[in-house]
């Protein structure tokens, strides 16, 4: 036993079922406890401004295990014995920072100061009040006179009694502002014994809303589909709401919480990511007011702390939690309900760094410990919810009419093959979408475009020699973004001035290939100079409050015609848009990939779902080169059973999800060759045990990123064999590899039912 040397927290800051909740994330996601911690506590988000990091050894024994970021803050910390996050942000040009002070804290190269880990502070605002024996009269008045001459003191008493007269507690700040005066003449007064202080802790995070608006009346539809839920959450834990866009799901959810709240439990809202539901905040403030809190990876320690205490301590400000998949390690003490909204989203999955988590999945889990129930809302269920509600997993309620009655839109599909050979496109517009985008303007209404590529043009091509910029770092093309004149890896950031003439033959026939969001912008601007063309994707949404601008604008009608990648796609609610085009869709539906099928189709029954959400009924064009695809054709006649079916056979014979479980193994190494040696002895390896189960090692199709070489290792094993012993291997395998000296720099990343 060690003697305390200090004492850190007063009271319990875990609760005992997040502990069990972390010990099965770390055991099912085959990760440490310690990376489920670090991921769960908000002193570990996000490094913050205070942060100053040394190094743990000078020398390491293999610097490739550095990517050129790190190994640029490694270098520098051994000239200097610490650095600040500012220098760190000068040295890497502000990108990055944060990951790579992780991956170095993960390295266990360097070490974080622990005395400016960012502590949490309760902000205190400080208040002044007369000292009680001053109460009587008699007393008051004998004051007063006593401070005839001293003018400046009077004063303030008296402006004291005024702004007490309309307000409970009187700020100092605020008397001195009213008295016009400097601090010193209060502090006088509470050096005579006349006031006192007293300290009331307030609010970092702004909770806003209005008071209580009642809740709107559910239409038969919603109704029925809310009193199914109900019935089935009789029996069933979990139950999956299939609700076409625009059914008016968020209204249900809303009584569901509003049920909860009243039991004086607390409900947990995820949504696959925050940064993009401000219309939705909005929403669920407006019912339940400062009840509402946001847990956001953008706020700071001391924000988030104080989201964890209230929530911790069942407070009603934070009774309603809404939060991307992180909220799930909040310390709820009687959790009633939890939502998973666009349960179907892949991006609940983390997937750097490790705890290598399924939101969804893992919220299961936690609302099993609370016994609580969960309810998973989408438009477009995942293959492997909806197959959990056949096999009688969880229960199924399905609202098949959008709200209002109004009708699904109308998809057409364009084929712009024909399209092109009967000289019929005008830059990447089909005459038909340009035939609607007129009639939709022409009428007021709004319209959006969805590509799902960034930048200007994904390639950049020479014509004489037909070479094409090539990142140095990753083995990607440069994509070209036109308003920076700039070639830009997607994959690491790497960018560089356009070339004025091909790197390889030095002629000067540049040409671009392809194209994304920015290409498409420019040639509305040029075939729509009347009206306003706005663009919505990574590269504009950039600052804190960009997005939210840009929906202002769009609600305010200020857009016309909006142009953007997916984030189109997640729940935005526009009255006036009724056309949405989708300018291809045939890079979605040839990536690479097992789930590209199932997302395609969700992705566009989405990004339709933002036509006509009232009366009229909306239009959606669809431009492909080949209409005849199967998913194209499910997705225009609304086919959702039709997809299903057809994929769920598709995954049983190739042996995917839901039948089979799959963990993905990643090798990484500056080295090729060594790389490779080393996926080779990992996949044997396996293999012995495992046989056939075993896939590859096969390269990725991007096999370089960040100057790491990479290729994968796919397990599968069916769904109906446990997984435990699979995961023995697994990390039987792992300890004997670290031991290999010839592969001490290749690292190796394991990820359960990867997506
Ligand atoms: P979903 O989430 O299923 O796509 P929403 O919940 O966004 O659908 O509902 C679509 C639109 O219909 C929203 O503008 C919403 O305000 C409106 N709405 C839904 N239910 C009701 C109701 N019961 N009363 C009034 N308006 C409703
Ligand atoms: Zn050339
Ligand atoms: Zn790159």
């Amino acid at each position: 036993t060690k003697p305390i040397d200090q004492i850190l927290d007063e009271t319990l800051v875990i609760t005992n079922i997040q502990f069990k909740h972390w010990e099965w994330i770390a055991s099912y996601y085959l990760c440490t406890l310690g990376e489920v911690i670090r991921a769960a506590l908000p002193s570990a988000f996000l490094l913050e401004s205070e942060t100053i990091i040394s190094l743990t050894k000078k020398e390491v024994d293999d610097e490739s295990i550095f990517s050129d970021d790190e190994f640029l803050v490694f270098e520098a910390l051994q000239h200097q014995s610490s650095l600040h996050i500012n220098d760190i942000r000068s040295i890497l040009d502000k990108k990055n920072v944060v990951k790579v002070i992780q991956s170095l804290l993960e390295k266990g190269v360097i070490e974080v100061q622990e005395e400016v880990y960012d502590q949490y502070t309760p902000k205190m605002k400080r208040y002044v009040k007369l000292v009680s024996s001053y109460a009587e009269e008699e007393k008051l008045k004998e004051l007063l006179d006593s401070l005839t001459r001293a003018p400046k003191q009077r004063e303030v008493l008296m402006n004291l009694f005024v702004l007490s007269s309309k307000e409970k507690n009187v700020g100092t700040i605020q008397l001195q502002k009213k008295s016009n005066t400097t601090a010193s003449v209060i502090k006088t007064l509470l050096d005579k014994g006349i006031l006192e202080e007293y300290y009331i802790q307030k609010d970092r995070v702004v909770y806003e809303g209005a008071d209580g608006e009642a809740i709107k009346e559910l239409s038969k539809a919603q109704e029925k589909a809310y009193s199914e839920i109900k019935t089935a959450f009789n029996e069933q834990d979990v139950v999956l709401l299939h609700g076409v866009t625009s059914s008016g799901k968020t209204e249900i959810y809303v009584r569901l919480i509003d049920e909860i709240l009243k039991t004086g439990k607390q409900v947990l809202y995820m949504l696959p990511e925050i940064a993009l539901t401000t219309q939705l905040i909005t929403r669920l403030q407006y019912y339940f007011a400062d009840k509402v809190a946001v847990y956001h990876s953008k706020y700071s320690v001391n924000e988030r702390v104080e989201v964890w205490n209230n929530v911790l301590q069942n407070k009603p400000k934070a009774q309603i939690v809404i939060g991307a998949r992180s909220s799930l390690f909040l310390p709820f003490s009687d959790l009633g309900l939890i939502l998973v909204d666009e349960e179907h989203e892949t991006s609940f999955k983390q997937y750097n760094p490790s705890p290598r988590y399924h939101g969804r999945d893992a919220a299961l889990v936690l609302a099993n410990l609370h016994n609580a129930k969960t309810l998973l809302g989408s438009a477009t269920p995942s293959l492997e919810s909806y197959y959990n509600t056949e096999n009688g997993k969880y229960g199924l309620v399905t609202l098949k009419e959008r709200y209002g009655k109004v009708l699904m839109p109308e998809i057409e599909l364009v084929d712009i093959k024909e399209a092109h050979r009967k000289k019929k496109m005008k830059g990447h517009f089909s005459e038909r979408l340009l035939e609607e985008i007129n009639e939709a303007i022409k009428n007021k209404e709004q319209v959006i475009l969805f590509q799902n590529r960034r930048g200007f043009s994904p390639v950049v091509e020479c014509t004489t020699c037909g070479v094409s910029p090539q990142c140095p770092n990753c083995d990607v093309s440069l994509t070209y973004h036109q308003y920076r004149k700039e070639m830009r890896c997607h994959y690491c950031g790497y960018h560089t001035q356009m070339l004025a003439a091909c790197f390889a033959c030095g002629s000067e026939t540049l040409d671009t290939k392809g194209f994304g969001t920015e290409q498409i912008e420019t040639e509305l601007k040029t075939l729509f100079p009347n009206h306003v063309v706005a663009r919505m994707d990574q590269d504009t949404t950039k600052g804190k409050h960009a997005y939210g601008k840009l929906i202002e604008r769009l609600e305010n009608e200020e857009i016309s015609i909006l142009v953007g990648t997916q984030m189109l796609a997640k729940g935005l609610d526009f009255r006036k848009v009724s056309l949405v085009g989708v300018m291809n869709a045939d890079n979605l539906l040839n990536f690479p990939d097992f789930r590209a099928h199932e997302r395609s189709f969700q992705l566009l029954q989405q990004v339709s779902g933002r036509a006509g959400r009232t009366k009229k009924r909306g239009k959606v064009l669809i431009q492909t080169y080949n209409p005849y695809h199967q998913i194209l054709q499910q997705v225009s006649t609304n086919d959702f059973e039709g997809m299903y079916k057809q994929q769920l056979e598709d995954r049983y014979q190739f042996k995917y999800p839901p039948f089979y479980r799959t963990i993905r193994i990643t090798c990484r190494d500056r080295n090729y060759d060594k790389m490779r040696k080393a996926a080779t002895w990992f996949a044997s390896a396996l293999q012995l045990k495992l046989g056939e189960n075993v896939l590859g090692p096969e390269a990725p199709p991007v096999g370089r990123v960040r100057n790491l070489f990479i290729t994968n290792i796919l397990i599968k094993i069916p769904k109906k064999q446990s997984i435990s012993g699979t995961k023995t291997v697994i990390e039987k395998v792992s300890r004997s590899f670290a031991v290999i000296k010839d592969f001490s720099s290749v690292k190796i990343t394991i990820d359960i039912d990867n997506y």
